[in-house]
């Protein structure tokens, strides 16, 4: 039996970043990646090899935003190791039916004499509303880079700026109150506060519900943070794709002696005495791991299916059933539509320029559209009949990807897991090859008024159902947040107050990956935060308290140097 000091269920970047920290401290570390193509959420694929050659498709993530808010890019140095972040300006472009446009620049002044073109008065409030929200992420990015229930870590991660952006919005007791108000608010309420246009509610309310959510779901109005932080940090993709990400952290983490072994599926977490000790992956071949077995899939698959229900028991009696009932998924996910054009898309009733292409082109004519869009998936509809959606022409602003003077357009349609009523199709979800061509059809028809030149541009199309796509991921019911984003699973509740320290109640068996602390996105963060929880974990009581007086004393440092 090949044996490590730790193994990693699942090559996705979290489990890769998690890895790298590990090697770094000097332990051996073994991935274990069920697909033949590690990344997971993050991999650019040539997806078409025979009718569009050439052409390299993300097959998910595409736009990275959260990463920029923490360390690990610069902690790992992973330029070093080929990534290079291109950043988008513009980085937003939705085009309204009435012949009116929203373009978003990174530069939000920019961005306001864009709206004022349309609406002064909207425009003079898009300032209001992006400031609060900045600093509102500025206050709360310490929590996302800490364990969260490290209360010395996250105090650490304060510096005298994001004390100060943190008071800001705090401020006196009828403002805190204020702002619990706004944090139980929805999407869709905070955006009727501010502004009068729909189309500028509209796409924020869109981008507002990349977390997964309608905008009309309450306490959800952080959903906002999503255009705020396309202003700062930005939103940036590596060149290449995203899987150039996966492919710089796969180089540092074999150069630090690390393995990473692919077609390996984990169907078991080998128990000893109550203490994790290894896996047995598909064909019985068992990998044994000496300090650690790490999981970068959700906590729900991995202890009620890849583990002895006595094993569980013994540990928690309680877990399977919370796990299995408590644990939110509103069976939204999203089919994936990937198109090799000839040329990119023209909005020719736009006053059409290149650069509308640059950053996330939003399909999103009106609030209530985008409300159909993602609700309806929870009682098992397809929102086609006017589809709202995100597309991105990704050879605009990284040509390297397709031919020369060609393009890929890369589209994400949110869509239910279970089709309600069905039972045939792909593990009875209802999705069948027919329906998700005519569903992807309909989506292209809604993008060609829009962009005429559309469909005699396609060379080639892709199209992948939410039931595909969940096998792919390997994700429960398609969900690549792993579990739901919404405010009762964050923080120190994800993905269960006792799971939510990425320690579990098995000795040896930590979690990681999206349906960890602080969620789903390509952020590495919850694989550097389960990598500091299991290395705080090894050190001795000397060590922890050194480490508690370094990170009170950069803090307070900080603080006084500003005064
Ligand atoms: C279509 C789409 C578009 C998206 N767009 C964006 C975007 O633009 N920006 C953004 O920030 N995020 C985006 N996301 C979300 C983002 O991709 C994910 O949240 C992120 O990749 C999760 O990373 P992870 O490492 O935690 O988990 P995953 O990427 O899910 O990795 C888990 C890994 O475990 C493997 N695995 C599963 N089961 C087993 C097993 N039994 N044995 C061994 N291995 C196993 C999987 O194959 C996978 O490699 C998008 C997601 C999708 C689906």
């Amino acid at each position: 039996m090949d044996a490590f000091d730790v193994v990693i269920i699942g090559a996705g970047h979290n489990g890769l970043v998690c890895a790298a920290y590990l090697l770094k401290a000097g332990y051996s570390v073994a991935l274990l990646e069920k697909r033949s193509v590690p990344g997971g959420g993050a991999t650019t694929e040539e997806l078409l090899p025979d009718e569009a050659p050439g052409f390299h498709f993300n097959r998910c993530a595409i736009d990275h935003e959260f990463i920029h808010l923490g360390p690990v890019v610069e902690e790992l140095e992973l330029e070093r190791y080929g990534l290079e972040y291109l950043y988008c300006d513009p980085v937003v472009f939705c085009p309204h039916p009435d012949g009116k446009y929203f373009l978003a620049h990174k530069s939000v002044e920019q961005t306001c004499a864009e709206i004022a073109r349309f609406h002064p008065g909207d425009a003079k409030k898009y300032g209001e509303f992006i400031d609060f929200w900045q600093r509102l992420l500025k206050g709360i990015v310490p929590i996302f880079n800490a364990p969260p229930k490290s209360i010395i870590d996250i105090v650490g991660n304060y510096d005298f700026e994001k004390i100060k952006d943190l008071f800001s919005v705090l401020g006196p007791p009828n403002q805190t109150l204020d702002l619990v108000r706004t944090i139980l608010s929805s999407a869709e309420d905070m955006l009727n506060e501010y502004f009068d246009s729909e189309f500028l509610k509209a796409p924020l309310a869109r981008l507002a519900s990349e977390l997964g959510a309608p905008p009309s779901q309450k306490n959800l109005a952080i959903g906002a943070i999503m255009m705020a932080m396309r202003h700062d940090p930005g939103m940036a993709r590596p060149r290449g794709g995203t899987g150039a990400l996966t492919q710089a952290l796969l180089k540092l983490v074999k150069s630090l002696g690390g393995q990473v072994f692919t077609d390996q599926s984990v169907e078991k977490i080998l128990i000893d005495d109550g203490r994790a000790v290894g896996v047995r992956v598909a064909g019985g071949k068992e990998y044994r791991a000496n300090q650690a077995v790490i999981s970068n899939i959700d906590a729900r698959r991995l202890f009620l299916q890849l583990m002895d229900q006595a094993d569980v028991d013994d540990a928690d009696a309680q877990l399977r059933e919370r796990l299995d009932r408590r644990i939110v998924n509103n069976n939204e996910t999203i089919l994936k539509i990937d198109c090799a054009l000839s040329e990119a898309p023209r909005f020719e009733a736009y006053q059409h320029r290149d650069d509308y292409l640059i950053g996330s082109v939003l399909i999103a004519d009106s609030v209530k559209q985008v409300e159909l869009a993602h609700s309806e998936p929870s009682v098992g509809h397809i929102p086609d009949a006017d589809p709202s959606f995100y597309a991105v022409v990704p050879t605009v602003l990284d040509p390297s990807m397709a031919p020369p003077n060609q393009h890929t357009l890369w589209i994400e349609f949110f869509a239910p897991y279970q089709i309600d009523q069905a039972q045939d199709g792909l593990k009875g979800t209802g999705w069948t090859d027919e329906l998700k061509n005519q569903v992807a059809d309909r989506v292209i028809d809604k993008l060609a008024e829009y962009a005429p030149n559309l469909k005699q541009s396609i060379i080639a199309r892709h199209v992948e159902s939410p039931a595909e796509l969940g096998e792919r991921l390997g994700a429960y019911k398609g969900n690549y947040y792993h579990i739901d984003m919404t405010l009762e699973q964050m923080v120190f509740l994800r993905p269960l107050p006792e799971l939510a320290n990425y320690t579990t109640p098995i000795e040896g068996l930590y979690l990681t990956g999206a349906g960890t602390h602080p969620g789903g996105s390509i952020s590495g963060m919850p694989g550097r935060n389960c990598a500091r929880v299991f290395l705080h974990q090894q050190q001795s009581v000397i060590q922890k308290i050194k480490g508690v007086g370094e990170s009170v004393r950069s803090t307070v440092g900080s603080i006084f140097k500003n005064f």
